[in-house]
Parts: C-alpha cells; sequence; structure tokens
C-alpha cells in the first residue's frame, strides 16, 4: 500500500512515520525548498507526546523540549490558575518548530520526502489515487491525504467553497533570540488590557520564545516591532513586565514574525474513497488554545488506528471522519469560550476548562477511534 502526503509540517511528516510504521511506502511532497518550519517553538501536549513516543520519536523530541507548567498573569503581574484543576491541566512541552521538524523529516527517511513538490490536483479511481504534482507528473497511490495546512489545495479541490477565513482583527507577533537577562521561568502567559495576551519563556539552546497577540486589534500600520510594543504595553502596568519589553526590542525586525490569523471553517467533510484531509488543512483553529499542532498529531493516531483496525481503506476513512469531526466541534466550542474570556480569571478558568477536557475526554475519545 501507498500513501501520497501533501504537506511536510508537523503533521504530514508525523503522517509519514505512522505509515511507515505499519508498513506501508510513504511519499511526503513538501512545496517549499527545504523541511522547515514558520515559527519559533511549538507548545507539545502529552496528547501528542505520546503519540510521539508510540511512533518512537518520543525521546528524542524530549531531548530537545522544555517541560512548562502554565500560570496565568493579570496586567499588573498577580499570578493565577483556575482552582480545581490539576497541575497536569496545565502541563505542557516547548519544543523549537526547526528542530522538531528536522527530526520528524529524518524518522520518515528522507528518501521518502521530495521537496519543492507541490500537489497540485488528485483523480480517485475504484482501485488507485492519481496525484498530479507541479511539474506535471502523475503519482499512483491508494490513499492521498491532505496535510498541506491553512491554504491546503487537496481541500480546495475535495471541498470547493472551505477556503481559509482570517480571523478577523486577530494579529500575532512573535520571536526567538538568545537568553539575555529576563527571568528564567518566564511569564508564560500574561493577560492584559484590550483583549491583549502575551508572554516569553526559555526554550532549547539557551533561546528565548516571546509572542503577544490581540483579538479586535487596529489594522497594523508600523513596523512589527513597533506593533509588537504597542502590544506589550498592555501587559506591563507599572512595568512590572519590562523583561518582556526588552526582549522585543531586543529583536531584529527581519527576525520578527507578524501573522493574521487564518482558521479553516468547520467542514461537512473531511474525507473521500481515497483522501483524507488531516491537521490544519482539516481544522486550522487560532492559535489562542495553542493545541492545534497537538490535535493534528493527534488525528494522525486517530486515521492510522482506522486503517490498522478495518479491512477497507473507504470503512477505515469513514471511522477517522466520525471520530474527528464531531471532536473538532467540542474543541470549537471550547477555544471560543477562552476567546470571549474578559479578565486573567475568566481567562485562566476557560483555558483550564478547555485543556482538562483535551487531556481527558478529548485524549480517551483519540484512543478509541
Ligand atoms: C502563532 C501560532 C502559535 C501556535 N502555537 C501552537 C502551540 O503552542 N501548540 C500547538 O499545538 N499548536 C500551535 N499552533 C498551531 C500549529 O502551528 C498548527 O496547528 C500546526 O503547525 C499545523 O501543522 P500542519 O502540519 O497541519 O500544517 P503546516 O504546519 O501549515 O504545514 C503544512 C505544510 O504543507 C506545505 N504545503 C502547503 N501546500 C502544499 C501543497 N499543495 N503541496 C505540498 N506541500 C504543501 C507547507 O509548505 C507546509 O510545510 C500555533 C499556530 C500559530 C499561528
Amino acid at each position: 500500500m501507498r500513501v501520497i502526503i501533501a504537506g511536510g509540517g508537523i503533521v504530514g511528516l508525523s503522517a509519514g512515520i505512522a505509515f511507515k510504521t505499519i508498513g506501508w511506502d510513504v511519499l511526503v511532497c513538501e512545496q517549499a525548498p527545504e523541511i522547515r518550519a514558520a515559527g519559533a517553538a511549538i507548545g507539545l501536549w502529552r496528547n501528542a507526546l505520546d503519540v510521539f513516543d508510540e511512533l518512537g520519536v518520543g525521546e528524542a523530541i524530549h531531548a530537545i523540549g522544555m517541560p512548562i507548567e502554565t500560570w496565568f498573569y493579570d496586567a499588573a503581574g498577580a499570578r493565577y490558575r483556575a482552582p480545581g484543576f490539576a497541575l497536569a491541566d496545565h502541563a505542557f512541552t516547548l519544543v523549537p518548530r526547526p528542530e522538531l521538524n528536522r527530526l520528524l523529516a529524518d524518522a520518515v527517511g528522507r528518501a521518502n520526502i521530495r521537496v519543492d513538490t507541490r500537489v497540485v490536483g488528485f483523480d480517485e479511481q475504484a482501485d488507485h489515487i492519481d496525484v498530479t504534482l507541479n511539474d506535471g507528473t502523475l503519482e499512483r497511490a491508494d490513499l492521498l491525504l491532505g496535510a498541506d495546512g491553512a491554504y491546503s489545495a487537496v481541500r480546495a479541490q475535495l471541498l470547493p467553497g472551505h477556503a481559509a477565513r482570517e480571523h478577523s482583527g486577530h494579529h500575532v507577533w512573535r520571536g526567538m533570540l538568545a537568553a539575555g537577562d529576563e527571568p528564567a521561568e518566564g511569564s508564560v502567559l500574561t493577560v492584559g488590557h484590550r483583549r491583549t495576551r502575551g508572554g516569553y519563556t526559555r526554550t532549547y539552546g539557551d533561546q528565548v520564545v516571546w509572542m503577544v497577540n490581540q483579538f479586535d486589534s487596529a489594522t497594523p500600520a508600523g513596523t512589527k516591532k513597533d506593533e509588537a510594543l504597542i502590544r506589550a504595553a498592555h501587559l506591563n502596568d507599572n512595568g512590572w513586565n519590562d523583561a518582556l519589553v526588552k526582549l522585543i526590542e531586543r529583536t531584529p525586525e527581519a527576525q520578527i514574525l507578524h501573522n493574521p490569523i487564518m482558521f479553516v471553517p468547520p467542514l461537512p467533510r473531511w474525507t473521500a474513497a481515497r483522501v483524507a484531509l488531516i491537521g490544519d488543512a482539516a481544522h486550522a483553529l487560532s492559535p489562542h488554545i495553542s493545541a492545534g499542532g497537538t490535535l493534528g498529531v493527534e488525528d494522525v493516531r486517530v486515521l492510522v488506528n482506522a486503517v490498522t483496525k478495518q479491512g477497507d481503506l473507504a470503512a477505515a476513512l469513514s471511522a477517522y471522519e466520525a471520530n474527528r469531526i464531531p471532536h473538532y466541534t467540542r474543541v470549537h466550542e471550547l477555544a471560543y469560550a477562552v476567546e470571549l474570556a474578559r479578565d486573567a480569571h475568566e481567562y485562566a478558568r476557560e483555558y483550564a476548562t478547555f485543556s482538562h477536557w483535551m487531556l481527558n475526554d478529548g485524549y480517551r475519545a483519540s484512543r478509541a477511534g
């Protein structure tokens, strides 16, 4: 059996390892000239770390990860955790994205990855699928996975009219640089004025990552640094959070990432007879819950379990879809409650409600799939 995976991001590469593990031939097609990752670091929750353990890459990922136990701060620096939740509900591992993707690509096997290769279309047949690449060649497979992110070309063909949309007014600025004299434990997450959030933390290789984001933001017009500093001021009453401001000031303009946030609207289906969407291609979420990548890695487990358990590929894809679509309905409800939180207390409570669900009921549902 052969799978072609459109997209060599965290989810496509994880899927490549998983299908290789069950004995399939794997070809990952990545449109970029190399395997790389936009962004500085990613928080991986237990849901993803367990999948990585099962795939045999857990140890290597832990070696580049930094365990974090989140506290929520208000704009004046008072810190909170919502009562009634466990420490485990606040625990994730922060991993540098480029190293993570390189490590996953090595586990897929570089010979199974074709860079500079974009999937542009597909044609399903009764007993195979023809996948068209950007150079006009056709590749034959049993299954095509659309792991090609929020702007998925596979989704565009499978479900015309379901393009990614802008999460209106939501902007994120991020950076990574060598650690300085900021507190080593970082502030992790401050919920400040004007629907602004942000923080920083140490990560692998004595680096620090910082992030600020704002809902209902005015359209940014200044430099990335100036716009990030405007948001940092909403998190820094009386100068308690000056370390965040200094980090932003120290980051060269060219190394600051700014994203308007895109999301994929809920989809009526994720699969056809020989095609499945996975990861952001199926469910790109607003990043304020910091879990889209984690949930995408969980998709991989559900899909590969279904393929292993079901004799028939179409039945396996239906089982995958039947597990995941209701799952994301719940994710959307919980994520929306976090988004609407009015202050740090509410934010801490709604976020813990989400993470507790993801780490418990959500986790169990992904293992049952
Ligand atoms: C600011 C921000 C912070 C976040 N923080 C977290 C976090 O802390 N924890 C967490 O779990 N998640 C987080 N997320 C979400 C997470 O980044 C995504 O959910 C995750 O990267 C999705 O992975 P993916 O592999 O599905 O898609 P992508 O990472 O988008 O990868 C898709 C790949 O497909 C390639 N591609 C696209 N089209 C084609 C094509 N037609 N053919 C071939 N290749 C193609 C692209 O070049 C890319 O390499 C965050 C997101 C943002 C924006």
